[in-house]
């Protein structure tokens, strides 16, 4: 290479050329005068999205629970009063608080007010057992827990086991439970100042939230978001969700399921309108979308499902579109339909905690719109292409980290790279370390890659069946099930089989009204539909065992597949 023009590409040299000293790139773009400053650089973090929804719109709704309303105003104060609390109860920066409770304002305002004393939020998952909160309590180091007085017992059994003395706050909502002997959270929030100065973190890479992972993959390991990463995924999903200031947003996913994916800053970004919901009651969300024209909400696909089979007397057709995102789960196409006859505009997502949630987004085609609806809902089934928030996603090898072809067949593991992966597992350097290796995220989900560039999920990599050497998704078995007339619910798992290793056995939950279905009848279905290796040996009937995130637990029904009949 000419060493004139190698010379130059060194910091701080000059180069001749015509007869001209010209500097050296660094010494144009990267001179000391272009240097980040306070001016013009600041951490990314969502709880700005609080203060200036409240000063642009100081009186506009921000917070709907039952019979009470908060403005943007009030929001802030609340949270600003409920940030100063902690300070004066002792959270210090980088300190854990925990909140046991469902989608109430208080686990809302924790949002906000937790990061703004510089503490890490750690919302509870309230469906574990007290050992299991108890285990997360002392892995987090959490310093005070804030708990509904619907799970009092729950939170008093983990408390005892976490063996440390922290405070208690306790929320009371109507008659929700009886008094657990901490101070109640309105009375907390009372402690605070609204006034009290706050700042934003220095470093946008500081820690926010930490949430563990259901454990349907084994111990549950605690994810680490950073203020970064929760700034643009909230922004990525009022971006791919449509959310905007008209936005109505109706809480049917666990705020406790990352962070409800991160709309519990999202939709403030937008100064949209939180609707909180204790229960996940198709009565109770048929209702509010009537009584506050919700437009959008979000639900694993089990909860979609309630909604498509709740009883005539509690279903409503709306003027409106209801923008409804699914994911969690595969939505079986069967669903997506089923929930656009009722009027709801479906958005399938994927994601995992590692990633904030959603990561990537089924994007719609306008020539979609085209197709007959059972072609479409097939397309919309699939997982689809990367947020715009993430950086980039493949499909490869995990071994040779080669992707494999773009032919919608080939399976290999799904891989994430980008600002919305997690920082890591809390103390687990190395489970970090193979999540990470070969610098891409693994997500233990296996997929293909599409001809389009979309990804489809085949399954999770320890739920694929293999019989007789050959793979068979258990999600594809599922999508068959989902379409036979009787049937309402259907989870596929591998049963071990002398011949050929493992055979899919089907657990299956029919309709309500449906008529009498033997397990002849399902396998004679699957037999029309599918390659005959992947038709169940067995079928099981009855209800079948969920995560409190709507997840069909596939464990379970692997122990019991596991047994002889
Ligand atoms: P856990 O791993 O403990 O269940 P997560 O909530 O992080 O907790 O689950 C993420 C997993 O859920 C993904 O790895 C994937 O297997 C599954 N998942 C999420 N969204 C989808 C989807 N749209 N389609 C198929 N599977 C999904």
């Amino acid at each position: 290479m000419d060493s004139g023009f190698a010379a130059a590409l060194r910091p701080g040299m000059t180069i001749e050329w015509k007869g001209m000293q010209v500097p050296s790139v660094e010494q144009v773009y990267d001179a000391p005068h272009l240097a980040r400053n306070p001016a013009n650089c600041a951490a990314l973090t969502p709880l700005g999205f609080l203060a200036r929804a409240a000063a642009i719109y100081p009186d506009r709704l921000a917070v709907i629970h039952g019979a009470r309303r908060f403005t943007y105003r009030e929001f802030n104060e609340r949270c600003r009063r409920f940030a100063d609390a902690l300070r004066r109860r002792g959270i210090m920066p980088g300190d854990t608080v925990a909140v046991l409770a469902p989608n109430v304002p208080a686990l809302l305002e924790a949002h906000y007010a937790v990061p703004m004393a510089g503490a890490v939020l750690n919302a509870l998952n309230y469906r574990l057992d007290a050992r299991s909160i108890a285990f997360i309590l002392g892995h987090g180091g959490a310093k005070l827990l804030i708990a509904d007085r619907e799970f009092g017992a729950l939170a008093t059994d983990a408390l005892r086991e976490y063996d440390r003395d922290i405070p208690l706050v306790e929320i009371a909502d109507g008659d929700n439970g009886p008094p657990l002997g901490g101070i109640e959270y309105e009375d907390f929030l009372g402690e605070g100042d609204p006034a009290a100065a706050w700042s934003p973190p220095a470093d946008e890479w500081s820690a926010i939230a930490l949430n563990y992972t259901s454990g349907t993959t084994g111990n549950p390991k605690g994810v680490v978001f950073h203020h970064r990463g929760a700034y643009l995924n909230a922004l990525g999903n009022a971006i791919t969700f449509g959310l905007d200031r008209h936005s109505v947003y109706l809480w049917t996913l666990p705020m406790f399921h990352c962070n409800g994916w991160t709309h519990t800053w999202g939709v403030t970004a937008v100064a949209g309108t939180h609707v909180c919901l204790r229960r996940v009651d198709p009565a109770l969300i048929f209702d509010a979308i009537a009584e506050h024209r919700v437009t959008h909400l979000c639900g694993a696909p089990v909860v979609l499902n309630l909604l498509v089979h709740a009883p005539a007397s509690v279903k409503r057709r709306f003027e409106h579109v209801v923008e409804a995102a699914t994911g969690g789960a595969a939505p079986p196409s069967a669903v997506i339909e089923a929930m656009e006859l009722m009027g709801f505009r479906v958005t399938h997502l994927y994601g995992l905690t590692e990633s904030y949630g959603p990561s990537t987004v089924c994007a719609w085609q306008e020539e979609w719109g085209e197709l007959p609806l059972g072609e479409r809902a097939s397309l919309m089934a699939r997982q689809g292409v990367p947020y715009l928030t993430l950086d980039r996603q493949r499909v490869a090898d995990p071994t040779t980290m080669r992707d494999v072809p773009t032919d919608g067949e080939t399976i290999g593991e799904l891989m994430l790279r980008g600002n919305t992966v997690m920082k890591g597992y809390l103390m687990n350097p190395a489970a970090t370390v193979d999540a990470f290796a070969g610098g891409w995220f693994h997500t233990g989900d296996l997929a293909v890659m599409h001809p389009d560039a979309y990804v489809e999920i085949k399954d999770r990599s320890k739920d694929i069946i293999i019989s007789g050497g050959e793979n068979i998704s258990s999600i594809e078995v599922e999508e068959v099930l989902y379409r036979h007339p009787q049937v309402m619910e259907a989870a596929v798992v591998a049963q071990p089989d002398e011949r050929w290793g493992e055979t899919p056995c089907a657990f299956v939950t029919l309709k309500p009204e449906a008529e009498e279905v033997a397990a002849a009848d399902i396998i004679a279905w699957c037999r029309a539909n599918l390659a005959h290796y992947k038709v169940p040996r067995r079928v099981v009937f009855g209800p079948l065992p969920k995560t409190s995130t709507g997840k069909i637990q596939k464990y379970a029904l692997r122990e019991q597949a596991r047994d002889p009949r």
